[in-house]
């Protein structure tokens, strides 16, 4: 854990609230900027990252509308109002009775504000109805505030991805190691056992496990089944899931190790090789003050020079936090600078339709001393079985 210095102590006694507090200022100092009179934040990581509830993904709404000029109020289904534990400072309360029409209700707190935005995981339903009672309204949606600033980690939120990433990295050892059997088992089985695995090391919930192995190796989304694995194969191994570090609440771990069961041909080795020579040189390309899209670009010359260009067929990396997936994205097009507090993977992997592919696959967060990686399990082609 000694980068973590570089990145400043967390202070285990500070008042989570307060941090909350001053996440709460910036959104507004955002929304005063973008010309937002109101933030209505349903379900998605936004709510959660401003204000330590996670709604429950059920029928009923949810939503802390924030007003730009008046305190915010937590919109809640009464019977889940329990479950939030409620700070004064940073929102007021209204549970709704199911004798209540919510809808109506938020429209009566957001009021004459016109220029609203909405959470980018609202449900159609709730949005399309809130659109039937705030008639005059226009929309945009929530990221447009909040993303730039949620993009950026603090140093708590730092400390719960490198937790999130050591408790993932002991998965992948025990995978490295041979821990985990592969040959004879089924991909579901597998996966179920890294699930498993990723609980057992400190997350809450493994948001995924995928096993791609043989052909399913080159399918880079490969959803693990049936297939048993046999003898001389290509096996990928990519999983994740939400670790709770003290008050935050989850970060998430996305890491991807590629193993062989049995001496790899040296067609694998040359692809392989040059996969975690574009991986390494990526890493080392994200520096505070480069471009997102420069870490796609130095991967992607590495693996088009080896002649595998055509089989690298996704963006090099995308964000992380409370979402496994979220901005910045590493990927072509997006100019936007790297700056420190930007948590992203950087995970090439090159496909060979119908008989193997590979990938490699480490967050990093971005600092001023160089890219902090909060995965270092070996990248070395394993032999497994
Ligand atoms: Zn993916
Ligand atoms: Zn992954
Ligand atoms: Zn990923």
């Amino acid at each position: 854990m000694s980068s973590a210095s570089s990145v400043g102590p967390v202070d285990s006694n500070r008042d989570p609230n307060l941090a909350r507090g001053e996440r709460m200022a910036r959104v507004r100092d955002s929304m005063r900027a973008a010309g937002v009179e109101a933030l209505l934040l349903s379900l998605g990581a936004d709510l959660p990252w401003l204000s330590g509830y996670e709604a429950m993904p059920l029928e009923r709404i949810t939503m802390l509308v924030v007003p730009v000029d008046d305190e915010a109020t937590l919109v809640v289904p009464e019977i889940e109002a329990p479950r939030v534990s409620h700070d004064g400072r940073l929102f007021s309360l209204r549970p709704w009775r199911e004798s209540e029409d919510p809808i109506e209700l938020i429209a009566s707190i957001v009021g004459s504000r016109a220029s609203l935005a909405v959470s980018d995981r609202c449900w159609a339903s709730h949005l399309l109805a809130l659109q039937r009672s705030l008639e005059k309204a226009s929309w945009r949606a929530s990221s447009t505030v909040t993303s730039p600033l949620r993009s950026v980690k603090d140093a708590a939120e730092i400390a719960a991805l490198q937790a999130a990433g050591a408790a993932a990295d002991r998965v992948a050892d025990a995978l490295l190691g041979g821990e985990i059997p592969l040959v004879g088992r089924t991909e579901a089985s597998v996966s179920t056992e890294i699930a498993e695995r990723l609980v057992a090391e400190g997350h809450r919930r493994a948001n995924f496990a995928i096993v791609g192995s043989g052909p399913n190796s080159a399918s880079p989304h490969h959803d693990p089944g049936g297939r048993v694995i046999g003898p001389g194969e290509a096996v990928v191994c990519d999983f994740g899931g939400s670790y709770y570090l003290g008050d935050t609440v989850g970060y998430c771990s996305d890491t991807t190790r590629t193993v062989f069961t049995g001496e790899p041909p040296g067609e694998f080795v040359e692809l392989y090789e040059t996969l975690e020579e574009a991986q390494c040189q990526a890493v080392a390309a994200a520096k505070v003050g480069a471009s997102c899209e420069s870490v796609d670009a130095v991967g992607r010359e590495i693996i088009d020079r080896a002649g595998y260009g055509d089989a690298f067929i996704h963006r090099i990396g995308h964000g992380i936090g409370i979402e496994e997936h979220e901005d910045p994205y590493m990927v072509s097009g997006n100019r936007t600078p790297i700056v420190a507090g930007h948590a992203f993977s950087v995970e090439p992997g090159i496909y060979l339709s119908g008989r193997f592919g590979a990938r490699i696959e480490d967050i990093v967060v971005a600092s001023d001393a160089g890219p902090i990686a909060c995965n270092t399990a070996d990248h070395a082609i394993h032999v497994v079985a």
